[in-house]
């Protein structure tokens, strides 16, 4: 793969560390687990949505853009990280955050990312639940075009085949880290969500020719939408690299059955994995992706669905500033306000 020929603005760290979870492997009685910390990616308390970004800014840049528009839930781990990169661009921001989960506490609304999003200067409005956000910010970049400015509009968590290349390249950071390491991997399992983190990663293992198969947790949507969403973004994503037909339904996999009651909706699942790896890896999970991605991996490890002696890696996404968002979900003894 030359990714060289995409353009890209280098803002993030990499390549993340690839490391054992001996604590969690011990605990749990195998598979040997591993954790790549793509929470660790630089900007704003870091990740997934850097890699995607270093890309999208490359083409906001090369069409003379000079306005950044996205959306997300208003705790959105992809606002905070557009809202930092583009700080560091000199690029304005604007933000426009849905309310998915219908929370009214001040923690929710105004700590965590979103303190974050203002600390970076970006310019944040708020939508209703079930709102049409494509449409709201295509609305928002004809009246900035109005008055002359130069908008380009990044879609919900970055998922697009510009973005999904970011887990091309991680891909290919992965495999290269494997073989250093002597690292025989049996399979990758993260979050998916708005698709483009497993839609390129499926696209770069594949074009690889790395055997490696993935698992998405789900988050949102049922399995056969979310498989058919990240599906139809990998397509895209390999005829983007000049691959079109390598990917195929075969390479799709995802695991819904660890939503919950909603998006961004607290699981038990969830609340003990996030102190589980907390207290045995010194790692912060968040609420809504990474926390309900290892209650998945943690919950099908204990079904036997890995092998006793499988390396399991599971990608950790980021996320932990959302967590100053749920004060309330962890029922710790003794805390309280
Ligand atoms: C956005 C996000 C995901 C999901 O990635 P997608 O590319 O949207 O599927 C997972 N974890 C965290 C922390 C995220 O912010």
């Amino acid at each position: 793969m030359n990714l060289a020929r995409f353009p890209r603005v280098r803002c993030g760290h990499f390549p993340t560390p690839l490391e054992p979870m001996e604590n969690l492997t011990r605990h749990l009685g195998g598979p040997k687990l591993w954790i790549k910390r793509d929470d660790c990616t630089g900007l704003s308390s870091g990740g997934n949505k850097t890699r995607k970004l270093e890309f999208l800014m490359a083409d906001a840049l090369q069409r003379g853009a000079d306005t950044i528009i996205t959306q997300g839930a208003t705790q959105s781990n992809h606002a905070r990280q557009t809202a930092a990169i583009a700080a560091k661009l000199g690029l304005p921001c604007h933000i426009l955050l849905e309310d998915r989960t219908g929370y009214a506490d001040a923690a929710y609304n105004l700590n965590g990312n979103v303190l974050l999003d203002r600390l970076h200067g970006a310019s944040v409005s708020r939508r209703p639940g079930g709102a049409d956000m494509q449409a709201e910010m295509e609305a928002l970049a004809r009246d900035l075009a109005a008055k002359g400015r130069k908008p380009y509009v990044i879609p919900g968590g970055g998922s697009n085949p510009v973005g999904a290349l970011g887990y091309v390249a991680a891909a290919q950071e992965l495999v290269t880290q494997a073989y250093e390491q002597g690292l025989r991997i049996d399979c990758v399992v993260h979050a998916t969500g708005s698709a483009g983190t497993q839609a390129g990663l499926v696209t770069g293992l594949v074009a690889l020719n790395s055997g490696i198969p993935v698992l998405g947790i789900g988050v949102r949507a049922p399995k056969d939408r979310q498989e058919a969403n990240v599906l139809k973004l990998a397509e895209a994503t390999a005829a983007h690299l000049g691959r079109p037909g390598i990917v195929t339904s075969e390479h799709v996999v995802a695991n819904c059955d660890y939503v919950g009651q909603g998006y961004g909706l607290p699981t038990q699942g969830m609340v003990e994995a996030l102190k589980l790896v907390a207290k045995l890896e010194g790692i912060l999970l968040d609420p809504v992706y990474s926390g309900k991605g290892m209650a998945g991996l943690i919950d099908l490890i204990g079904k036997k669905h890995f092998k006793p002696d499988d390396n399991v890696v599971f990608l950790h996404t980021g996320g932990s500033a959302g967590l100053f968002a749920y004060p309330d979900a962890f029922d710790l003894p003794g805390y309280t306000a």
